[in-house]
């Protein structure tokens, strides 16, 4: 099967593979489909397939253009969080225009730390994609082929978005764009158009199980209820098996346990303290353990079976939580979760929406 790397979508799969096969990937592409289904893992296995020397429906991961491609790859996140660190002026954000290989650009959206230590994305710049546009121009440095990776490119602001218009008009023969994203709506109008769409649906359950057990090692049974719970997102599959996740669901958990014999006045202001200096991602880590720990308990309080929730590992908490006066509100405080994240998402304050959350949790 044609880029056997990535999970799922075999119709794409075949599709890129038999473009690939007879020499006619179109020059500007956009893949589209929601977080962590695997968008991104197939634009760049395209791009090294299109650098590739041998290439049979896929990088054939042999070649020296597969071999440092991939041994890039590997240095990906590495390379990531030195450019954050690095990203105080506004031609930092070049570092983000990451090189895997000289005709393998990969351009993520920087991010850049606040005073408050917080992390923040700042939207694919004007200045990211000046440097693309003037890369075209010239050919290949050592591939037959030049490859540019544009992920979230719902963040291209509309200035850099002009700028690339341009390029993706007329791409030189030489030259593959893909543009990825979770939102295609948030993409100008006239960059839609010119790009041959591929659109992503989400994973099913039965394949996020699988690779959860073969690949990540996960007990079966918790497999089964972790791939029910990812809505079709590896990536949110494997959330469940990391350290942040375990140490913001303990973080929760003893929060309810604290709110159900009457939450002190202090930990309720440390906790939403500790999630509002925490980065976008984990508030909504946090945010998620908060509403499965929630669910487990309502489920729990219900008859389900303690082997088949989520929580799994921790149900003799949850079920001591179903019998208190807070098992009787899990699912009312589930909602108060569910309308942070909303309201987190509106750019509310987020001091207060946490000190709303830890109300409800409270009372
Ligand atoms: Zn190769």
């Amino acid at each position: 099967m044609a880029f056997d790397s990535v999970l799922g979508h075999e119709r794409i799969r075949g599709l890129l593979g038999r473009a690939l096969d007879s020499g006619r990937v179109p020059h500007a592409m956009l893949f589209a489909g929601s977080e962590g289904v695997g968008k991104k893992a197939l634009a760049l296995a395209l791009g090294r397939a299109l650098l590739c020397e041998r290439p049979r429906s896929g990088p054939c991961e042999e070649c020296s253009f597969c071999r440092r491609t991939r041994k890039a790859l590997d240095g990906l996140p590495a390379a990531r969080e030195a450019a954050t660190e690095d990203n105080k002026k506004e031609d930092d954000a070049l570092r983000f225009n990451f090189r895997l290989h000289p005709d393998l650009i990969l351009v993520e959206q920087p991010w850049r730390r606040r005073e408050d230590g917080t992390l923040r994305p700042q939207g694919v710049l004007v200045n990211q994609v000046r440097e693309i546009v003037q890369g075209v121009r010239s050919a290949p440095f050592e591939a037959q082929r030049r490859v540019y990776v544009l992920d979230e490119a719902h963040t291209i602001t509309d200035a850099a978005g002009n700028t690339l218009l341009k390029s993706l008009e007329e791409p030189p023969a030489h030259t593959h764009f893909v543009l990825v994203t979770q939102s295609p709506q948030g993409l100008l109008r006239t960059i839609r158009s010119r790009c041959q769409q591929f659109r992503f649906g989400p994973l099913g359950a039965a394949l996020i199980e699988r690779e959860l057990v073969e690949k990540a090692g996960v007990d079966p049974a918790l497999a089964h209820v972790q791939a029910a719970m990812a809505d079709g997102s590896l990536r949110s599959a494997l959330e469940f098996q990391s350290g942040e996740w375990g140490r913001w669901r303990e973080t929760m958990l003893a929060l309810l346990e604290a709110a159900s014999g009457g939450l002190p006045v202090l930990q309720r202001m440390e906790t939403a303290d500790a999630l509002k200096d925490a980065d976008d991602d984990e508030k909504a880590l946090a945010l998620k353990a908060l509403r499965s720990l929630l669910r487990d308990v309502a489920a729990l309080r219900q008859g389900a079976d303690p082997a088949r929730i989520l929580n799994a590992d921790e149900g003799a908490r949850l079920a001591r939580l179903g019998g208190t006066r807070l098992g009787e509100r899990a699912v009312a405080v589930a909602e108060a979760v569910s309308e942070t994240s909303r309201a987190l998402a509106g750019n509310a304050n987020a001091l207060l929406a946490f000190d709303l959350l830890m109300d409800a949790v409270a009372c």
